[in-house]
C-alpha cells in the first residue's frame, strides 16, 4: 500500500470519537497521499489501518511525482577552477542562445569539471541539460560525478533499459521530473521541452553514429537540436574528430582548449618500436616482451591492443596454398582455437576446423596471422607466472561481463590484459605502466581513410590513461614503418600536429570534410539485377539539376566486402563539395529513386556522410 485515497462517504459524525481518525479522512480530501507522507504527519499505522477496516479509506498508486521546479543545491565542494577552464566556462556561460563550443582538453585537464559549471547557470534558470556520453563511458561513476554534485532528478538513457524503465526516462525527461538527462546517442531524442544546454562527451566517438534503419549521427543531429532550439551546445574530447576540428579552426566552431592536467597526473612515455626483420612471437617483438617482463616484475600490469579478433584471421594450407573462405561471404573463415572452429566475421557462419585441405586433401593446414586470442595463448606460455585476460567482443556480449571484468582488473588480479579498441575507452587503469599498440601497421595502410584517425585517438586516449604520479607510464607502438609521416607528427608532437598533417591529406584527396559524401548500398541474391539497379540510379542523380563540376558519383563498384550472406554488394558514391548541395542533389533524386522499379526488388539503403564506408 504506498498510498491511500478517500474510500466509501464518511457519514456526518461517524467518527466524532476518533478525531485522529477524522483527521486522517480530511486531509485526504486534497487528494491521495503517500504511506510516508502520512506518517511523517503524525499519522500512525494502528490509525490508518482502523480507517481502512472502517471502508472510509482505500489503497491506491502512489501520485505522480511533481515536477522539479527550478533551483538546486551543490551538495559537494567543488575545485577552484584554474585559468583556462574558468575561461571555457565564462565564454559559454556568456551567452545562454545557440553557439557550438569544442572543448578540446587532454584526458584529466578537467572538461566534466567544465561541464558540472556550465550546468550551474542552467538549472537556475530552471532549465534542464542533455548530456551525451558514448556507450562504453555510461558508468555508474560518470552518473554519480553529476549526482554527487546537484541536488536535483536525473534522468539516465541507454539502450540496456527495458520497456518500463525507457518510459520513465521518458516521462521524466518530457514532463520536467528530470534536470539532468544523461544517456547514450538516442538519448538526443528526449522530449525535453526546456533545454538549456547540450553537451557531446568524447564527441569523436564511433558509437554516436548510428549504422543501420535510421542512420544518424548525434553529434551532427545535435548541433542542429541546438539550433533549433537556439542553445549552446558543448563537444568535448582529448582527440576531436577532424571533422570537428575542421569547424573550430575556420572559425564555425568556438575553440576553446585545456591543455593543463588538472591534480597530480603525469603524461606518459612514448615510443616507436621499429620491427623490421626481428622475429615475432604472436607478433610481438623483442624489445617488447623485455619491456612486458621488466614492468610485470615490479607488480605492474600491461595491456596489448589488438584490433583482430579470434585465433587467426585465415587458415591455409601448407602444399597448395589453399585458404578456408566462407561460402557464402567474400571473406576467409577466422580460425577459433578454443572452440576448434571456423566463424565467419560477416555472417553466422560457422564449423569444425578441418582437417584436410579441400582443394588437394594435404592435412598440413597452418594459421596466417594473429588475432587476440593467439595473442592470450601465447602470453600464457610466456609468461606463465602472471594472469592474462583477454577483453573483446567474443567474450564480452553477456550482460555485466565487461564490468565484472574491468572490476576484477581493477583488483589486480589480472597482470596481462589484452583487448581490442573497446578496452581503451573511458576506463582508468592507474597500474597499468605499459601499453602496447601491437599492429599500427595494419591502420596506417587500411583501405578505410579514417583508420588513421582513429589509431592516433587510441594512442592519445591509452597515453592519457596509462600510470599515475608515482608510476609513469609507457606506451609503445610496433610498425615497420616508423618514418611514417603520421606516426612521426603523432609521436613527436601529439594529436593537434598530427591532425594538421592528416587533415591536409585529406583536402588533398578532397575526402571530408573538405567534401560530403552520401553512400548508396544495394544488395540482393541477383548480382546483376543489384549493379542494374545502381545505375539506374546514376543516371537518376546524374540528371540532377543541382549537379556541377564539383559534385562527383562514383561507381557503381562491388562494395570492399562484395558478397556478404550470400548477397552481392554494390555502392554509389556522392560527393559534393558541400553540405548543402548534397542535399539538395539528394532530395530531389530520392522520390525518383523510389519510382525506379529495381527499388522493390534489391535492397538498398542512402548513408548521408557515411563513417564506415564497407
Ligand atoms: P576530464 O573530464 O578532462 O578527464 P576531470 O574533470 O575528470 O577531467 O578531471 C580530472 C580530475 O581532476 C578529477 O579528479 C577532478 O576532480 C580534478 N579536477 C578537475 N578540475 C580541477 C581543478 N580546477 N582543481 C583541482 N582538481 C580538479
Ligand atoms: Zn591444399
Ligand atoms: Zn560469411
Amino acid at each position: 500500500m504506498a498510498a491511500i485515497q478517500l474510500g466509501e462517504d464518511l457519514p456526518a459524525g461517524a467518527l466524532s470519537r476518533a478525531p485522529k481518525q477524522e483527521q486522517l479522512v480530511t486531509a485526504l480530501k486534497t487528494g491521495s497521499m503517500e504511506h510516508s507522507v502520512l506518517s511523517e504527519a503524525g499519522f500512525t499505522s494502528p490509525v490508518i489501518k482502523a480507517v481502512n477496516e472502517k471502508g472510509f479509506i482505500e489503497p491506491c498508486a502512489p501520485p505522480p511525482p511533481k515536477p522539479w521546479v527550478k533551483g538546486f543545491e551543490i551538495t559537494e565542494e567543488k575545485p577552484k577552477l584554474n585559468h583556462e577552464q574558468a575561461m571555457a566556462v565564462a565564454t559559454i556561460n556568456a551567452n545562454s542562445e545557440f553557439g557550438c563550443y569544442l572543448v578540446e582538453g587532454v584526458t584529466g585537464s578537467g572538461k566534466t569539471e567544465v561541464y558540472l559549471n556550465l550546468l550551474e547557470p542552467v538549472l537556475a534558470r530552471g532549465q534542464q541539460a542533455l548530456i551525451l556520453v558514448p556507450e562504453i563511458g555510461l558508468t555508474p561513476q560518470t552518473i554519480s560525478r553529476f549526482a554527487r554534485r546537484f541536488s536535483v532528478p536525473i534522468a539516465v538513457m541507454h539502450s540496456g533499459l527495458n520497456e518500463t524503465e525507457r518510459l520513465t526516462a521518458w516521462l521524466d525527461a518530457r514532463d520536467n521530473r528530470a534536470a539532468i538527462i544523461i544517456g547514450t546517442r538516442s538519448a538526443l531524442f528526449s522530449p525535453t521541452k526546456q533545454t538549456g544546454i547540450i553537451i557531446i562527451d568524447e564527441e569523436h566517438d564511433g558509437s554516436y553514429k548510428q549504422q543501420d534503419s535510421f542512420r544518424y549521427h548525434a553529434r551532427d543531429l545535435a548541433v542542429l537540436r541546438a539550433r533549433e532550439e537556439n542553445i549552446p551546445i558543448v563537444l568535448g574530447s582529448a582527440t576531436p574528430s577532424l571533422e570537428t576540428l575542421h569547424n573550430a579552426q575556420s572559425g564555425k566552431y568556438h575553440y576553446l582548449t585545456l591543455s593543463h592536467r588538472a591534480g597530480n597526473a603525469v603524461k606518459a612515455k612514448h615510443g616507436i618500436l621499429d620491427i623490421r626483420g626481428l622475429h615475432l612471437e604472436a607478433g610481438l617483438s623483442a624489445p617488447l616482451l623485455a619491456e612486458m617482463r621488466n614492468q610485470l616484475s615490479q607488480g605492474n600490469q600491461v595491456m596489448l591492443f589488438l584490433n583482430r579478433r579470434g585465433y587467426s584471421p585465415a587458415l591455409i594450407c601448407h602444399e597448395c596454398g589453399w585458404l578456408a573462405e566462407c561460402k557464402r561471404c567474400d571473406a576467409y573463415f577466422t580460425l577459433y582455437q578454443n572452440y576448434q572452429e571456423l566463424r565467419c566475421h560477416h555472417c553466422t557462419a560457422q564449423k569444425p576446423v578441418p582437417h584436410q585441405c579441400e582443394q588437394c586433401g594435404s592435412t598440413q593446414l597452418m594459421s596466417v596471422g594473429v588475432g587476440t586470442e593467439q595473442l592470450e595463448q601465447q602470453l600464457e606460455t610466456l609468461f606463465p607466472e602472471y594472469k592474462t585476460i583477454r577483453i573483446d567482443r567474443d567474450n564480452t556480449r553477456r550482460k555485466g561481463a565487461l564490468e565484472n571484468y574491468l572490476q576484477a582488473i581493477h583488483n589486480n588480479e589480472y597482470q596481462i590484459l589484452i583487448g581490442t579498441q573497446m578496452l581503451a575507452k573511458g576506463h582508468h587503469f592507474p597500474n597499468v605502466t605499459l601499453v602496447a599498440l601491437v599492429d599500427v601497421d595494419s591502420s596506417l595502410f587500411s583501405n578505410d581513410f579514417r583508420a588513421p584517425e582513429r589509431l592516433a585517438q587510441l594512442f592519445v586516449q591509452v597515453a592519457g590513461r596509462a600510470g599515475r604520479a608515482s608510476k609513469p607510464g609507457l606506451v609503445l607502438l610496433q610498425t615497420h614503418h616508423p618514418e611514417h609521416a603520421l606516426l612521426q607528427a603523432l609521436v613527436q608532437k601529439g594529436y593537434q600536429d598530427f591532425s594538421v598533417n592528416a587533415l591536409t591529406e585529406r583536402k588533398q584527396a578532397m575526402l571530408p570534410p573538405y567534401s560530403y559524401f552520401a553512400l548508396l548500398r544495394a544488395e540482393g541474391f541477383d548480382n546483376e539485377q543489384v549493379e542494374q539497379f545502381l545505375y539506374q540510379a546514376r543516371t537518376v542523380l546524374d540528371a540532377s539539376p543541382f549537379d556541377d563540376d564539383e559534385c562527383a558519383t562514383l561507381g557503381p563498384a562491388p562494395a570492399p566486402l562484395a558478397r556478404r550472406a550470400g548477397k552481392f554488394r554494390w555502392q554509389l558514391i556522392f560527393q559534393a563539395p558541400n553540405r548543402r548541395l548534397l542535399q539538395q542533389r539528394l532530395t530531389i533524386a530520392l522520390p525518383a529513386l523510389l519510382q525506379l522499379p529495381l527499388a522493390k526488388k534489391v535492397r538498398w539503403s542512402l548513408d548521408v556522410e557515411p563513417q564506415d564506408m564497407n
